[in-house]
């Protein structure tokens, strides 16, 4: 079922659902936005065609995070309880929604499961807002997704203008939404219309298509490091992408804290062994590692992409290397080698 809310109605809305829930939702922060705690009159980034600059993930799967308590002393372990609040986040793009979808495949599924993700997944809503203006940097339609799809979400919102047309795709959503006017023919027709505009503005990327098979033969071949000249080794892109999840443990002997904090294969030493060797031992292996675990090994591990398309990698980068360009090089180098030869 489909509803209608006029946009002069949301911020009551969310001060309804603040009673229950801890509502988050993009608000400016500098030069960005961010999902920050919702707090009437908070003024809302929802006109911004593009992501929060901070993935969603991280309220998740935060940055840093204590999981587990030790006495050195006696050799008692103490258990951290993942104790999750209600939680709506609010205005998430599609392309962030199906990056927690792909990231439940690592934290919520197979024998290792972790119970911090879990306890917040189960406690949280996303309530998605699609893309009328996909931003220059975003190709989500060549990513197996797009800017209306609604993969993890619980209800998807369309801007209308005056007004946001409300698909509930979930029977949690429904009570969030209950006592909405139902979309008139013309409205809903006017979001199919803006929703395939919106499609039809993204071109395509590169040919996803074959992809997989093509980066696997050049594996072994030069054109990495071609690809990795002007890589500063930042991490920026795996930081803020949406389904980077390398992290560390670190025991913090001073507080009797185990820490799991963000890490990244863009960094040497991540991949650094005991013994001193580095099987990454260059900028090279490093950025093969960032494309082919998204593009070929996410497949393998979970049998779907692991890139939603949505473009921070791109967007961010300090060097301007973009992961699109990049790919379609790698998946030429094959023919271009053989025609060179
Ligand atoms: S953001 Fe750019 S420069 Fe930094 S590690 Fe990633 S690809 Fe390299
Ligand atoms: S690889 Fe880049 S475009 Fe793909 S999900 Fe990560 S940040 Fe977004």
């Amino acid at each position: 079922m489909k509803y209608i809310l006029p946009k002069h109605e949301l911020n009551a809305l969310l001060e309804r659902w603040s009673a229950e829930y801890a509502v988050l939702a993009p608000q400016k922060a500098g030069a960005y936005s961010e999902f920050l705690p919702f707090t009437a009159p908070s003024e809302l980034c929802l006109e911004e065609p593009h992501n929060t600059r901070y993935p969603p993930k991280a309220l998740f799967f935060p940055q840093s995070e204590a999981i587990l308590k030790y006495k050195q002393n006696l050799g008692q372990l103490e258990s951290i309880e993942a104790v999750p609040q209600k939680r709506v986040i609010f205005g998430i793009r599609p392309c962030d929604a199906k990056a927690v979808t792909l990231l439940d495949t690592v934290f919520a599924e197979g024998d290792n499961q972790d119970p911090f993700w879990l306890a917040r997944r189960a406690e949280t809503l996303l309530i998605g807002l699609g893309c009328n203006e996909p931003g220059a940097t975003c190709f989500c339609t060549s990513t197996e997704s797009g800017p209306f799809h609604t993969d993890g979400l619980d209800a998807l919102l369309t801007d209308l203008g005056g007004e946001y047309l409300i698909e509930l795709l979930s029977e949690r959503a429904v009570g969030l939404f209950g006592g909405l006017t139902p979309a008139n023919p013309t409205q809903q027709e006017s979001v199919q219309n803006l929703q395939q505009a919106a499609e039809q503005a993204l071109p395509k990327a590169f040919e996803l298509d074959g992809l997989k098979d093509k980066l696997d033969r050049v594996f072994d071949q030069d054109v990495w490091a071609q690809l990795s000249e002007s890589c500063l080794g930042c991490g920026i892109c795996t930081f803020l992408c949406p389904t980077c999840f390398c992290f560390d443990l670190v025991d913090e002997a001073q507080r009797d804290t185990r820490v799991r904090n963000w890490d990244t294969c863009m960094f040497r030493v991540y991949s650094l062994e005991a013994s001193a060797h580095n099987p990454r031992p260059t900028r090279k292996e490093r950025t093969r590692q960032r494309l082919m675990h998204k593009y070929s090994y996410w497949w393998e591990h979970a049998g779907k992409l692991g890139c939603t398309g949505c473009g921070r990698c791109v967007r961010y980068c300090p060097v301007g290397l973009d992961i699109r360009a990049m790919l379609r090089k790698a998946s030429a180098y094959e023919s271009e080698a053989l025609h060179a030869n």
